[in-house]
This record gives structure tokens, C-alpha cells and sequence, in this order.
């Protein structure tokens, strides 16, 4: 695989929405799951946010505040200007730092939310590096590239194991929260206009102009090409894998 341009990488996804599969619905539906009061103001963390599409739905389904966290600058830019568009700046702030090290203080979070991001630092140091700054009892949530079947074809295998070898099975993702002191509560699988509606369609349509903007440089062309192989992989074999919502409590 060629090597990745981060400066592309951000200018192709920053022009979207979203920065991951997902939707509103599904965030929503993982916050019913946590079965809390809207009446009491709860402190969360967004981790790997990007322009926000998440952070808004929070915003607008709990009670509370957010630290919306994110490596790149530009992401929580249009993410504060989402945030002002919807008049919910008030609960949101944002903060430009590595998910590695983020500076929060121990038992500072009711809820660590984080939506297909977990996977840059990897699940399982993530899960381990975040758990001292939730309370007891508070809630991890996270989306995590999961297998589907115990068995999968050899080229999507291969593909995933090159691109994420951490990715498994729902039982072995679970039971890594387990070991690692969460009680999982639920999960559910992110269905597929998560990916193709939401995610790759958009993705589709932003590449002529993204081409354009970078006079169809060979690193913008190694960048297309890479995002049109993931999303032929998923159209091929979208039965096999998935995000996974995985809700988790501290114990
Ligand atoms: N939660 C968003 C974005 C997911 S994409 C959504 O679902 O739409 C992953 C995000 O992680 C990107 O916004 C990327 O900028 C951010 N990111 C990449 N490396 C990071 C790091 N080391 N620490 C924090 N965020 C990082």
C-alpha cells in the first residue's frame, strides 16, 4: 500500500459529514441502550471526533457536557461551527490532542463515546488506556471494526489483516472488554446504509473535485485508489464485517 499523505487524507475527509460509517440513528439507538436519566447533567468525552456528526447527537440527547477530541485542528473547526449552527456550542468544547495521551484527570467522565476511531490506537490499548478516566459504573462506547462469522473468505481475511490484524470476532472484542475490567452491556451491528449511504456514497461523489483541487496529483490518485479498494471490498464481502457498537460499563 502506498504510503498515506495526511495532509490528503484530511482535505478528502474533511469535506464530508461524517469521517466514518455511522448515522444518527445508530447514536441515538446506543443512547437508549445506556438506559440513563436525561436529568442529570453528565460529563462525556468524544474521542476521535472529527467535524462532529456524532458530538451533535449527544449534544442533543443528554444532559450534560462534552469534550470533543480530536488530532486535527480542522475537523473540530467545522465541528465548532456545526456546534454554533445548532445552538449547542454551550454544552461542547473542543480539544486538539492525541487520543494516546489525552490530558484528563482520573474518574473525570461519565461516558467515553467514540465512533470508528478506537481502531488508531488499537481496541484493546485503547479500552485499557481510557478506562482511568471513566467513574465507576460510567460508560464506554465505542464502534469497532468486528468480524461477522467465524470463518470468511481468503481475500477479505487477508485485506483485514493488513489493514487492522486486531479485528475479531464479537465473542473475542467482548470478551477483551471483559478481561480488562468493563461489563459489556450490549452490542449491535451498524447496519449497511451506515456504510454505503452515508459513508462511501459521499466518498464517491467528493472524488472528482478532490481531484481537481489537487491537479490529479499522483499522491491524490494513490489515495482514491485506495479508498475505491476498501469500498469494493466491503460491496464484495459486507456480509462477513462490520462496525460493532460495543457498550461497556466500568466496573
Ligand atoms: N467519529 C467521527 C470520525 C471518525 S474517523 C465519525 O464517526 O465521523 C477517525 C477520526 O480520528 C478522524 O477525525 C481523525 O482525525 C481522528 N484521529 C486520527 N488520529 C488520531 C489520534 N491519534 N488522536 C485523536 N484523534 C485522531
Amino acid at each position: 500500500m502506498a504510503d498515506i499523505d495526511i495532509g490528503l487524507l484530511v482535505d478528502f475527509h474533511k469535506h464530508a459529514t461524517r469521517q466514518g460509517p455511522g448515522s444518527a440513528r445508530e447514536t441515538q439507538k446506543a443512547i437508549e441502550l445506556l438506559g440513563i436519566s436525561s436529568q442529570i447533567p453528565l460529563k462525556i468525552a468524544d474521542i476521535g471526533c472529527g467535524s462532529g456528526s456524532q458530538t451533535m447527537t449527544l449534544a442533543q440527547n443528554i444532559t450534560g457536557t462534552i469534550v470533543a477530541v480530536d488530532l486535527f485542528p480542522e475537523f473540530l473547526e467545522l465541528l465548532e461551527i456545526k456546534a454554533k449552527e445548532q445552538k449547542l456550542h454551550a454544552k461542547i468544547t473542543t480539544k486538539a490532542c492525541s487520543m494516546e495521551s489525552l490530558p484528563f484527570a482520573d474518574n473525570e467522565f461519565d461516558i467515553i463515546w467514540s465512533e470508528g476511531a478506537i481502531y488508531i490506537m488499537g481496541f484493546e490499548a485503547g479500552i485499557q488506556a481510557w478506562k482511568r478516566f471513566l467513574k465507576p459504573k460510567g460508560f464506554l462506547v465505542v464502534s469497532e471494526i468486528s468480524w461477522l462469522t467465524q470463518q470468511r473468505p481468503k481475500e477479505v481475511e487477508e485485506y483485514w489483516m493488513k489493514e487492522y490484524p486486531q479485528i475479531d470476532t464479537i465473542a473475542n472484542k467482548t470478551r477483551q472488554l471483559e478481561q480488562h475490567g468493563y461489563i459489556p452491556t450490549a452490542h449491535f451491528v451498524m447496519p449497511e446504509y451506515c456504510w454505503l449511504e452515508n459513508y462511501y456514497g459521499p466518498i464517491q461523489a467528493r472524488i472528482p473535485d478532490f481531484l481537481t483541487r489537487h491537479n490529479h496529483s499522483q499522491s491524490a490518485q494513490a489515495h482514491v485508489a485506495i479508498e475505491l479498494e476498501e469500498i469494493r471490498i466491503y460491496q464484495t464481502y459486507k456480509e462477513y464485517y462490520s462496525y460493532v457498537f460495543y457498550i461497556s460499563q466500568k466496573r
